[in-house]
């Protein structure tokens, strides 16, 4: 399993309506709602982002293919809306992508780069089968922990938080290997390693920390 983005997508809110800063790889943005659902208009609401990925995704898949096949165009646009019914008590919901080639080509070409259009990644999200797992960070010191540790970290574990997400094995079996009792070996990777892997940890049951930081916590 490897992640798509080298690092998550990040997003906060406060008590502002109905602000949200979305934090990225190389930057931040402001999400909003409209004034018609309370909020200040301030950035793309979420439907709007999600047509945004939809429209970015397929121009850089056409673009990628219109360079590699040396045709002469030069300038494409996307428009995106989606509405929503529902169908036999289900809702269902209708993308629709509008695609403007402002060039003269042919039909043959026209199916071809509708057909690349369609197999765009975002493209196949959409339409794939598509699991939303959520996990939510718990924050208690008093809950039972289990210390794994050498001269240099220690790596600690609540098990009572673990929500089996798989993040940390999948990733780092040599450290996290579920198959064996004595699951965390601290000296599988290297130390910064293992610190990047646990802060990847959604509930909050694994966390590090380098020995000379704190006391030692007894087993
Ligand atoms: S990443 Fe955290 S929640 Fe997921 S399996 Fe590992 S310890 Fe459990």
């Amino acid at each position: 399993m490897k992640y798509k983005l080298e690092k998550p997508l990040h997003g906060e809110i406060g008590t502002a309506k109905y602000q949200c800063t979305i934090s990225w790889r190389n930057g931040q943005f402001i999400s909003d709602e409209p004034v018609s659902a309370g909020g200040k208009d301030e950035g793309p609401d979420p439907f709007t982002l999600l047509l945004s990925s939809l429209a970015s995704c397929t121009l850089i898949t056409l673009r990628m293919y219109i360079d590699r096949k040396g045709m002469d165009i030069p300038q494409i646009s996307v428009n995106a809306n989606l509405y929503q019914e529902i169908k036999e008590e289900k809702l269902v919901t209708t993308i629709d992508r509008d695609i403007v080639f402002h060039s003269e080509i042919s039909d043959e070409v026209k199916n071809k780069l509708v057909e690349i259009a369609k197999l765009c990644p975002v493209s196949k999200i959409l339409e794939g089968d598509t699991h939303i797992r959520t996990f939510v960070f718990k924050d208690d010191v008093n809950a039972k922990t289990i210390n794994y540790k050498n001269d240099e970290i220690t790596v600690d574990w609540k098990p009572e938080f673990c929500q089996h997400s798989t993040r940390c094995w999948k990733d780092l079996l040599q450290v996290f290997d579920p198959r064996v009792k004595k699951w965390i070996n601290v000296d599988g990777a290297s130390a910064e390693r293992i610190k990047e892997q646990v802060e990847r940890c959604p509930s909050g049951a694994l966390s590090f920390r380098y020995n000379e930081d704190k006391p030692e916590v007894p087993v």
